[in-house]
């Protein structure tokens, strides 16, 4: 039998205000425990929540960047619960009345086209604290830090079919939020991380499977890792005559699989309701154009720009767009040099990006700015220099010998263009290799990179490889 998955993606965003949904409190990460939850994040009786309206902004700028709809009315409601670190008993997040609805999403599937993933929804909530456990003695401490930082639920249809499809969503999603500037997305941090809803049908059927919900992903590779464990698993129950459970299960990225959490039978009741210290989130139609009015350009249509404008290779662009600090980076460099965009990129996404991953950095932190890249790119469109002693250029340049130029003429690279002295050494190489001369002169015509790289190892690599192909096959065929 063969089988197809079903996915639906839930990611939530922590959102990059200075202060928390609900309170005045610091949203900043890391602090002492406790020292940045205040009355209402501690949820002491008689205080009341004040909305933080930069989440209001934040969520119709992420909206419109998914073509969805931005509600002009939207409703906060408790969601209730018991659990040490939520001190009030419920949750404030938002149920019937959401604030973005029916927003979709293009990735690449497996060959390579468009597919549609659809938004189901996208909430604005709170945050809870969280529980300690390490270094307690027979005890567990509350830090009520993370209470109330606010983030956008994100709830994707089941449109999702395979474990890097859904990579491919989340990554998407994750650059956006990025772009947008409405979270730093910083995954390790849990700024960023998804529950994924999997579930497996025989092929051909229409009903859904009975899923299970695999929570708290927190890196990409273990959205791919649990999901493809999940299938395997419930294919193999299914085949073995058991059934899926709907349940909750937790993802054991050591052992590399997941294991259940609690079922449904078991799942709370949460009795959602209206939330009546908050009045409804009403926002004009004006304010809603002007958001759109101030969006950034998105990395689809950057992409799709950097193709257009400049002719990259579509995998360059699209790596290139993958980050805005890349993509300015790029357009910076780009700009400051008549050498081809192409190059450029070729340097940026090869180059470049070794030599950031080798010293761990940012490409907003390189050690070569986008105008001494380009600085560099010109030496080569000139002919001061080959590609080859470029790559020599740029570790220098990298390791701090100063620009281009300055590398170029401290380490004497300059590129021989000098017809008489190529012509010198070409006579030499000629004299010294009487055998192969022989050969190339009855018809092996492949010897002359044999030729040319003496020509090339005689020069140190700068003598202009085209004069010096040239002049060799003309001496040669003499
Ligand atoms: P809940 O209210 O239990 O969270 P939802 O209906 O809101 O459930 O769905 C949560 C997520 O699960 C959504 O992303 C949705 O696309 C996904 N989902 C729903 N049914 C299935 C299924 N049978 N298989 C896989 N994913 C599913
Ligand atoms: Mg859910």
């Amino acid at each position: 039998m063969s089988w197809e998955v079903v996915i639906g993606l839930e990611i939530h965003t922590q959102l990059a205000t200075k202060s928390k949904i609900f309170s005045a409190a610091s949203t900043a990460y890391g602090a002492e425990p406790n020292t940045q939850a205040c009355l209402v994040d501690l949820g002491y009786p008689g205080v009341l929540p004040v909305l933080n309206k930069e989440v209001v902004h934040m969520a119709a700028m992420f909206g419109l960047s998914v073509n969805a709809t931005v509600a002009q009315r939207s409703v906060f409601a408790r969601k209730n619960y018991f659990y040490p670190d939520l001190p009030k008993g419920y949750q404030i997040s938002q149920f019937e009345l959401p604030i973005v609805e029916h927003g979709e999403l293009f990735i690449a599937d497996a060959e390579g086209n468009d597919k549609r993933i659809g938004i189901t929804r996208a909430h604005l909530e709170e945050d809870a604290g969280k529980s300690i456990h390490e270094g307690l003695d027979k005890s567990s401490g509350i830090d009520l830090n993370r209470a109330g930082t606010p983030l956008l639920e994100i709830v994707s249809e089941p449109d999702i079919r395979s474990a890097k499809e859904a990579v491919a969503y989340m990554r998407k999603i994750h650059t956006i939020v990025r772009y947008l500037g409405i979270s730093d997305g910083n995954m390790q941090e849990g700024s960023f991380r998804c529950d994924a809803n999997v579930s497996v049908r025989p092929k051909g059927q229409e009903e859904f499977g009975t899923r299970a919900e695999i929570k708290n992903l927190n890196s990409f590779r273990f959205v791919e890792k649990a999901i493809n464990f999940e299938v395997e698993r419930q294919i193999e129950l299914i085949e073995d005559g058991g059934e899926v459970v709907q349940e909750t299960r937790l993802y054991d990225s050591d052992k590399d699989e997941t294991r259940s959490m609690r079922s449904k039978e078991e799942a709370n009741d949460y009795r959602y309701f209206p939330d009546p210290d908050l009045l409804p989130v009403e926002i004009t139609a004006e304010y809603i154009e002007s958001v759109r009015a101030e969006l950034p350009e998105l990395p689809d249509a950057k992409q799709q720009r950097f193709v257009a404008e400049y002719e990259l290779r579509k995998d360059d662009a699209a790596i290139l767009t993958s980050s805005r600090p890349a993509a300015d980076y790029f357009e910076a460099a780009a700009a400051a040099t008549d050498a081809k965009a192409q190059l450029v990129a070729n340097w940026v996404v090869g180059d470049l990006s070794g030599a950031l991953n080798r010293d761990g950095l940012n490409i907003a932190d390189s050690k070569i700015s986008a105008v001494d890249l380009a600085g560099l790119l010109t030496r080569i469109q000139d002919n001061t220099i080959s590609g080859k002693i470029a790559k020599q250029v740029f570790e220098a340049m990298w390791d701090g010998e100063g620009s281009a130029d300055d590398v170029i003429e401290a380490r004497g690279l300059k590129q021989i263009t000098d017809t008489s002295a190529i012509e010198e050494v070409v006579d030499r190489v000629i004299e010294a290799n009487p055998g192969q001369v022989a050969e190339y002169k009855a018809g092996k015509d492949k010897l002359i990179g044999f030729f040319v790289g003496k020509v090339m190892q005689e020069t140190r690599g700068k003598a202009n490889p085209g004069q010096v192909n040239q002049i060799l096959k003309a001496k040669l065929s003499g």
